[in-house]
């Protein structure tokens, strides 16, 4: 029998493999791939699941409450608040809007692996510039990267996987030397997890008052334990997050999403309790690693990154067999995220081993 026929697709786009999600655990594994929240949902926002508009009707279609109440909280007008479902809808949106054929966007690698799928959707060219040593940002290489077809820079702070922060000198001197017609998406998913004093804060800082051609991009996902539910926002110049309004697919912020959000502000003393507990782990994590011989870089999110290199399959499986699902980058290397208080004597133990 002949091959059936199927739909012509764009070649760059049947060569893309479909998203691969982390494994996921056995039940007596720990899932430490996707940087979620171990917390149980907190009984209040549940509830205000109930409350939520009946599923048979859309949702507002702007998020209007939930746009009102971050609006407040960061002292901006409504329009400068764009929420969508997850702040990687937002990446896509603004590539989208910005880069078309020839186009090019330009961000560091490694850093989020959704990044290079994020212009080749929108048909335009990719330009992943080299982390610097430590896992960091090499900010005179991106700026340097910049020609006159770069339409986006995408800046991560913390960085995924590596776990470094940009500082807000560092940033401020990036700006001076990027064009002001070039967008930059400041990607703050983790910033609720930062404790260094000199990390930028495009929000803290409204670094969009005075570059609006800057946006900051934040997510419910990871500090506030909402993955499930697909709720992150942009604040920036309310021209500016037109151009994602215009690309974003409507309606697609439910309203379960919208109440779950507006309660987890509502919760956010409780939710920063547990953040503080997840900053600890973290600090035990890196520390004990560090004790152990591991280079791990400064871990500024809800994630310790080890450079494991050529090894990386096969440590990997090692941390896979000992109960502990990790996300490897094979020839580079492992991120474990921050989760279980009873995780951490388990992941110690499997990344002692691998030394001898
Ligand atoms: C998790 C993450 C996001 C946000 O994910 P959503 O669940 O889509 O909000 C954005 N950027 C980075 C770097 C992330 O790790």
């Amino acid at each position: 029998m002949s091959e059936p026929i199927l739909p012509r697709i764009r070649p760059e786009i049947a060569a893309l493999p479909p998203y691969r999600q982390g494994k996921q655990a056995s039940a007596d594994a720990f899932k430490l791939s996707s940087n979620e929240n171990p917390f149980d949902p907190l009984p209040q926002v549940q509830a205000a699941l109930e409350r939520a508009t009946p599923m048979n009707r859309y949702p507002d279609a702007t998020a209007g409450a939930l746009r009102a109440r971050l609006a407040e909280r960061y002292g901006v007008q409504p329009d400068a608040v764009h929420v969508a479902s997850g702040s990687v809808a937002i990446l896509y949106q603004f590539v989208q809007a910005a880069a078309s054929v020839g186009d090019e966007v330009v961000y560091a690698w490694r850093s989020f692996e959704a990044y290079p799928g994020i212009p080749l959707i929108a048909g335009a060219t990719g330009i992943p510039v080299p982390l610097a040593e430590g896992g960091r940002h090499d900010l005179d290489a991106m700026a340097a990267a910049i020609t006159d077809r770069t339409r986006v820079v995408l800046v991560c702070t913390p960085n995924n996987p590596t776990g470094p922060i940009v500082t807000s000198a560092e940033f401020a001197a990036f700006l001076d030397a990027v064009p002001r017609d070039v967008l930059v998406l400041l990607d703050e998913a983790y910033a609720e997890f930062v404790t260094a004093p000199d990390a930028v804060d495009g929000l803290a800082e409204r670094v969009f008052e005075t570059h609006p051609n800057v946006v900051v991009l934040r997510t419910f996902s990871k500090a506030y334990g909402l993955a499930g539910l697909r709720v992150g926002y942009a604040i920036g110049d309310p021209r500016v997050l037109d151009a994602a309004r215009s690309t974003a697919v409507p309606l697609s912020v439910t309203a379960a999403a919208e109440v779950a959000a507006i309660a987890s502000l509502d919760a956010e003393d409780e939710l920063r309790v547990r953040v503080a507990e997840l900053v600890a782990r973290r600090t035990t994590l890196a520390e004990g690693l560090r004790a152990q011989g591991w280079a791990v870089p400064d871990a500024q999110g809800n994630f310790v990154w080890l450079p494991t290199g050529d090894e990386t399959t096969a440590a990997a499986d090692a941390f896979a067999e000992a109960g502990i699902v990790v996300r490897a980058f094979a020839g580079d290397g492992i991120r474990i995220s921050v989760g279980e208080e009873e995780s951490l004597p388990r992941i110690l133990d499997a990344a002692a081993a691998l030394r001898h």
